[in-house]
């Protein structure tokens, strides 16, 4: 069997080591404490629960979707941007549903990317920006994500051949794994870069509604010109704990709408209709279950940040996001702390690396995990002696 060269350039799984060594522990009866998924432990709203009932028991849903999704769910994501952000889309052209937006994500360097074409790709990033790319044959050119720059690419420091060879940015604010935010002054500065070079922008924004302290994060699309240079994916999955039910959306430039929509239509055939009935009701119905959860999350911000900082780490209250960002103690490497904590305190985080070579230095650690457990991992952590 001869297998394709991106199998081969797969970059190793990044849990491989650590999974060996939490099933070593679990068979020798660890007790460990998980901070390294970022998948909400909150159950996905009732309401939402009984959308999905009603339409199961109706023969309209189980037959074959169509692929751009439920005409009333194409409106009710227009309505959803007109609501949250003042922005107004046409349904029919610029809204596409997703199977998750990790679907939409993978799919887009099919539409943009012939084999050698360049993607300029955050470092520390979501993984799936770059694997999609290599699939494509196209190449990545990381942006360097710094502390000093608060987590913001520099687009002065892309080389101006770079800058203008590459076809693609990817973007994504609130930030994962940083948590970082974006101002849509930031947001105005990409899309001036993007005409500058002529490059498509897709904005990753799953955490938009995921905030504390009253924060509320902008939209890529907000800023002057965005739609003209690009497209903003947002999710279910964080705003309505809604991860296992697969389904998120794009939304922004119609031609780039218009690319994607034309690679799926071809690759899958759409989402189960009763999911984009879940999505609707979400979307729709009573949102005071995003405070709620929030509130929730920002709990167990404050107590996790209080618990790394008396441990002496550096961290940043974050304003937005699931995460924790937390800078590994002198001595250490992203590798060599998660160790650590995994061997003395049976506790997992993951290594900042796992996100890019300029994750070195950092680990991040998930707030979804269930105040109980979070609880005994900061019991733990704060006895930690180096
Ligand atoms: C969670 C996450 C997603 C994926 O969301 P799905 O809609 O569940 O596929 C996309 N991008 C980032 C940065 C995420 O953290």
């Amino acid at each position: 069997m001869g297998f394709a060269k991106s199998i081969d350039q797969l970059p190793p799984y990044l849990f491989a080591e650590i999974s060996r060594k939490i099933a070593a522990k679990r068979a020798e009866g660890a007790d460990i404490v998980s901070f390294a998924v970022g998948d909400p432990d909150i159950p996905t709203p009732p309401h939402v629960i009984d959308a999905l009932v009603e339409a199961a028991r109706d023969p309209a849903n189980h037959r074959y979707p169509e692929s751009e999704g439920l005409p009333e769910l194409r409106g009710a994501i227009a309505e959803w941007y007109e609501q949250r952000f003042g922005l107004s889309f046409d349904p029919e052209t610029e809204v596409l549903p997703v199977i998750g937006s990790k679907e939409g994500i993978g799919h887009v360097p099919l539409c943009f990317i012939d084999p050698g074409d360049v993607a300029l790709v955050p470092d520390p990033g979501y993984p799936v920006y770059s694997i999609a790319t290599m699939f494509a044959g196209g190449r990545c050119h990381f942006l360097p994500l710094l502390e000093e720059n608060d987590f913001l690419p520099d687009f002065n420091a892309v080389p101006a051949d770079i800058a203008d060879a590459a076809k693609l940015l990817w973007l994504n604010y609130p930030n994962n794994p940083t948590a970082a935010v974006a101002g849509i002054d930031f947001f105005q500065e990409a899309v001036a870069f993007a005409r500058k070079h002529d490059i498509a922008v897709c904005h990753d924004g799953p955490y938009s509604e995921v905030a504390f302290d009253g924060y509320r994060p902008a939209s890529f699309l907000q800023a002057e010109g965005a739609r003209e240079v690009g497209i903003e994916f947002h999710s279910f999955s964080k705003t309505y704990n809604m991860t296992g039910w697969r389904i998120g959306m794009a939304v922004g430039n119609a031609r780039m709408i218009d690319a994607l929509r034309r690679v799926k239509s071809n690759l899958d055939s759409g989402i189960p209709q009763a999911i984009q009935r879940m999505a609707i009701a979400a979307l729709e119905g009573p949102q005071d279950c995003i405070e709620e959860h929030n509130a929730v999350y920002q709990r167990r911000r404050d107590r996790l940040v209080e618990a790394l900082r008396s441990m002496g780490l550096r961290v940043r209250l974050p304003q937005a996001s699931l995460y924790v960002w937390a800078r590994v103690p002198s001595g250490f490497t992203s590798a060599s702390f998660a160790e650590r904590l995994l061997d003395d305190l049976s506790i997992v985080v993951t290594p900042g690396t796992g996100y890019g070579a300029t994750g070195e230095g950092y680990v991040r650690l998930s707030l979804t995990l269930p105040d109980d457990r979070l609880e005994e991992g900061l019991r733990r952590l704060r006895g930690w002696k180096r």
